[in-house]
């Protein structure tokens, strides 16, 4: 029984690796931008991205587990169904990629959000907490349910894609195809989004002359940046996304009953300014709302390394 693992986190951006111990303790890490080359079989680019970060962890060993959170919808046998972020690697079985590129490579897969819930439920936020939902936001939502004490997979495995929920049928497209998913309103591009229509409505004045002048340059960052220094412009930018993310998670509240909401991601100290109003919103939303225990909503323990150190919980696993 191997006490390190490696654990995977691969983006549309960047293929992440952590050599990790059993406690979550990060020895070493590694990381290459991701290549996106069309091949036969689909996925072997990224397969090969993959072992070039392991094996600068753990050279060409076969005796530590590697576990890979894939940013996408993940089949119950471990196969990347649907990766909007990395379509070169649709229908990647990596657990045989990399088994075909190094016999003998013990590897696990799952969805990177489901990896993260892994990671906050062993190790972080919501450690000794049965019923939670992880919510992470990035360029998009990710998600991972955890009920009764077991991540929810559902029939196909493609449990938990909170973010394709649909909150405004009339609202914009989204990458998926539908419109007015959540992670069009509550994220890195609906902050983005967000904050280009205050501008164009003449409700960013500050930034938009930050920008020269130019209403549709300014940027999510901007938002973020002032609203942490207390522009009042910006934080009322910042209130509008805490409402669409308060929305979201009293739909997710009335389905599932649960009791915490870990909010992580890549995000960083977005997290801290959306989390206070989400709050505030969020009581008026729930069902029942002084009849029920408060819902606790708070920021995950782990940001961008969430994924990795939830991988390797998931390799030390098929390894026990
Ligand atoms: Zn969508």
């Amino acid at each position: 029984v191997s006490d390190l693992a490696v654990g995977v986190d691969v983006g549309g951006t960047k293929v992440a690796a952590a050599l990790v111990t059993r406690e979550g303790a990060i020895v070493q890490t590694s990381r290459r931008p991701t290549t996106h080359t069309v091949t036969t079989p689909p996925g072997q680019a990224t397969a090969v991205d993959i072992l070039a970060a392991v094996t600068e962890l753990i050279g060409e060993r076969t005796d530590v587990p590697i576990g890979i959170g894939l940013p996408g919808m993940m089949t119950r046998r471990g196969v990347l169904a649907y990766a909007p972020n990395l379509p070169t690697a649709n229908g990647g079985d990596f657990a045989a990629l990399l088994n075909a590129l190094r016999p003998g490579l013990v590897v696990s897969c799952a969805n990177d959000a489901d990896c993260a819930a892994l990671a906050e439920h062993r190790l972080g936020a919501a450690r000794g907490v049965d019923n939670f939902v992880m919510v992470t936001l990035g360029t998009g939502i990710g998600g991972g349910v955890v009920l009764d004490g077991k991540l929810v997979r559902g029939t196909n495995g493609f449990a938990g894609e909170i973010g394709h929920m649909v909150l405004d049928p009339q609202g914009p497209l989204c990458p998926c195809g539908a419109r007015g998913c959540w992670e069009r309103f509550a994220s890195g591009a609906g902050i983005a989004r967000l904050a280009r229509e205050a501008a164009a409505a003449g409700r960013l004045p500050a930034l938009v002359a930050l920008r020269g002048g130019d209403a549709q340059s300014v940027r999510g960052e901007d938002v973020t940046t002032a609203a942490a220094e207390g522009s009042e412009e910006a934080l009322a930018v910042i209130d509008e996304v805490a409402w669409w993310l308060a929305r979201g998670v009293a739909n997710l509240t009335a389905i599932l009953d649960v009791g915490l909401v870990v909010l992580g991601g890549g995000l960083g100290d977005a997290a801290d300014l959306l989390i206070p109003p989400a709050r505030r919103a969020l009581h008026g939303m729930l069902e029942g709302g002084d009849a029920r225990p408060a819902l606790r909503f708070e920021r995950a323990q782990f940001a961008v390394e969430a994924g990795a150190l939830g991988a390797a919980q998931l390799a030390f696993d098929a390894v026990q």
